[in-house]
């Protein structure tokens, strides 16, 4: 579904990308791992068109997007597609980002309802589906503040999902919440996992990463260090700087 080839991205001055590869081929679920900086978030966002790079491709279902001018001006040239694509890449951020003033099953509905302007009857039957889905559906009428990180983490997996992507991007989904808390959103992306849903999911939790993996991919420093299936990665680090990686979170 998501390609992504020899990407490159900087801040000013500052290398963040140095000619990255993925690809997360439809099924597949594809974890990132990296200490802090080495620019997992910054692929997410660059992969969905939230922020622009200056050099590479990123292809979507074998479509690659369109650029206008080049280097640090180079920005997506066709409007339709940058949205059609990111939509289709739903993503889910470490602190939820609900909308505080909304109820659970309005924050849901908002984007199908404004930026897909679907019908209102569909988009609430399908919005109380997912909640149901990811184990809330009995919060449809409370506000954020009112759930525990838990529920408004999984309203916000519900919220992506209503958007009927084709494709999920997780930026460490669970890192704010509390362990307990942390299995119940574990458990809705195995959920999701099993039933092939496609996935990006950066993380630092690597019992995740392992369980739920088809690739792991190690970023240091905006390139890719090693890769390779969970098990591999994990029994047998080949790079001095995976295994000190490994050791130090483990
Ligand atoms: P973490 O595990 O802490 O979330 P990360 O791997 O997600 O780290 P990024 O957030 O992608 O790392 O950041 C990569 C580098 O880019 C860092 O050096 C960061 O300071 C820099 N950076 C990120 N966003 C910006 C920005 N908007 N402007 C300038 N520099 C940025
Ligand atoms: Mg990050």
């Amino acid at each position: 579904v998501i390609e992504i080839r020899d990407l490159h991205k900087s801040y000013g001055a500052l290398e963040v990308l140095k000619g990255v590869d993925i690809v997360a081929p439809a099924g597949n679920v594809v974890s990132l791992i990296g200490s802090s900086g080495s620019g997992k978030s910054t692929l997410l966002r660059c992969a969905n068109l939230l922020e622009d790079s200056q050099q590479g491709d990123i292809l979507f279902e074998g479509e690659a997007v369109k650029w206008k001018g080049s280097g640090l001006n180079r920005r997506p040239a066709d409007h339709a597609q940058m949205i059609r694509i990111r939509t289709n890449l739903s993503m889910v951020f470490q602190q939820f980002n609900l909308w505080a003033h909304m109820t659970i099953l309005q924050n849901v509905m908002e984007a199908p309802l404004t930026v897909l302007r679907r019908d209102r009857a569909e988009v609430e039957a399908s919005a109380r589906k997912y909640l149901d889905k990811v184990g809330i559906g009995d919060k449809c009428d409370v506000f954020p503040a009112q759930l525990s990180g838990g529920q408004q983490q999984r309203a916000a997996i519900a919220r992506a999902l209503c958007m009927e992507p084709k494709a999920l991007l997780f930026d460490e989904p669970t890192s704010a919440l509390d362990p307990e808390l942390e299995q119940e959103v574990v458990k809705v992306i195995k959920d999701l996992a099993a039933e092939g849903r496609t996935m990006i999911i950066v993380t630092h939790d690597m019992r995740l990463a392992a369980d739920v993996s088809d690739h792991v991919v190690f970023l240091h420093q905006g390139k890719i260090e090693e890769e390779g299936a969970p098990a591999e990665l994990f029994g047998s680090p080949k790079t001095d700087r995976l295994q000190g990686f490994l050791s130090a979170t483990v």
